[in-house]
């Protein structure tokens, strides 16, 4: 065993208590991939990582790093939209069992939670971190501590949610961390709502990207989105470039992933989200075997009950059309739990 108690005990009060500590085989680490190295640590070995970290660190002095553009100088304690300080805020940080099983593998993926969100939507599933900003300021070097003690605890990545806002400090801690000995996928789990010249300093330093596809109508966008009319644009464009930079997703010979791109798309009520323009969106842009996750979770949170198109869960047939529109638009790579779902309700509705 190499997490010790008082590891253990650090990183749970780090954690704000929210830590969640499972069976001993977290404890194993994971195998290696032959000769598979994350992408960071090449861009170090080349020498090229800490110009990239200076490059992301003078963008704070005139916050230009997300699509909102907000010009405020972070250095200075300014704050733009998005309400974060220069330091990143962490909400929690644990093996998650949540995500798609590439992810999650038998070890759990090593979720860290950033509090603040440059997006924002009314239905946020994640509001008290999102929108108030609930945890804890620290350090770049305690996040990369962090990373390094999930990797200790057995997680198969470095899962960082939400991570825009604080896309330079990530670059920061990863540097640290590799120099202790980090060696898991970076994995940058987004809204999707990215600048693709941002992206750009993130090539060659993260494995996976996993954006969601929330919308394809700019109108809803801005209505659920805090204004952000130009998510289906800039969303788009920012998943094209993630896939340029990392191509499909890759899954080793026991099931994880370690390199490429998913992407997420939550089934909304009445047809918000845009369903079949988006399966008809990658099957034109992307290849046909992209690995795309439909999921069925929506759920009516915080303000979404005062908007009547979105108060209220999705029913079987909503999903059900959705897998549908995925099928006809030959999207051959679709989540197996969301598979499962489908096969389960489509037997269920022939008894
Ligand atoms: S990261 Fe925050 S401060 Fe910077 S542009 Fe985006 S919303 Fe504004």
């Amino acid at each position: 065993m190499d997490f010790g108690r008082r590891e253990f005990i650090k990183a749970f009060l780090l954690s704000g208590g929210y830590l969640l500590i499972t069976p001993i085989d977290l404890l194993s680490r994971p195998k290696s991939r032959g000769k598979w190295v994350p992408a960071y640590e090449r861009l170090e070995r080349e020498g090229k990582l800490a110009q990239r970290i200076e490059q992301a660190y003078a963008l704070f002095e005139n916050c230009h790093l997300c699509p909102r553009r907000c010009g405020v100088n972070r250095k200075k304690g300014e704050k733009g939209f998005c309400q974060a300080p220069m330091n990143p805020v962490i909400f929690s940080y644990h093996p998650h069992f949540g995500e798609e099983m590439s992810i999650t593998g038998k070890n759990g993926s090593g979720t860290i939670f950033f509090s603040n969100c440059n997006l924002r939507c009314i239905f946020c599933q994640n509001w008290p971190i999102a929108h108030e900003g609930r945890g804890r300021e620290v350090r770049d070097e305690d996040l990369a501590e962090m990373m390094l003690a999930l990797q200790k605890m057995g997680c198969h990545n470095i899962n960082l949610v939400t991570p825009t806002h604080v896309m330079p400090n990530i670059l920061n801690a990863t540097r640290i961390a590799l120099k202790k000995g980090l060696h898991l996928p970076l994995f940058y789990n987004t809204s999707g709502y990215e600048r693709v010249e941002i992206l750009k300093i993130l090539d060659g330093v993260v494995d996976i990207y996993k954006p969601d596809m929330k919308y394809m109508d700019s109108d809803k966008a801005a209505k659920y989105s805090s204004g952000a009319y130009d998510y289906p644009e800039v969303a788009k464009k920012a998943i094209l470039e993630m896939h340029r930079q990392v191509g499909d997703l890759k899954i080793d010979e026991e099931g994880i992933a370690y390199r490429g791109l998913l992407i997420r798309h939550l089934v909304m009520p009445n047809r918000v989200a845009g369903t079949e323009k988006f399966v008809k969106w990658v099957a034109e842009n992307l290849s046909k075997s992209t690995y795309v996750n439909i999921m069925a979770q929506y759920r009516v949170e915080y303000k979404a009950y005062e908007y009547p198109e979105i108060a209220r869960g999705i029913t079987v047939e909503e999903f059900m059309e959705a897998m549908e529109w995925a099928k006809r638009y030959g999207l051959t790579n679709l989540d197996p739990h969301s598979k499962s779902l489908w096969e389960f309700y489509k037997k269920r509705l022939s008894n």
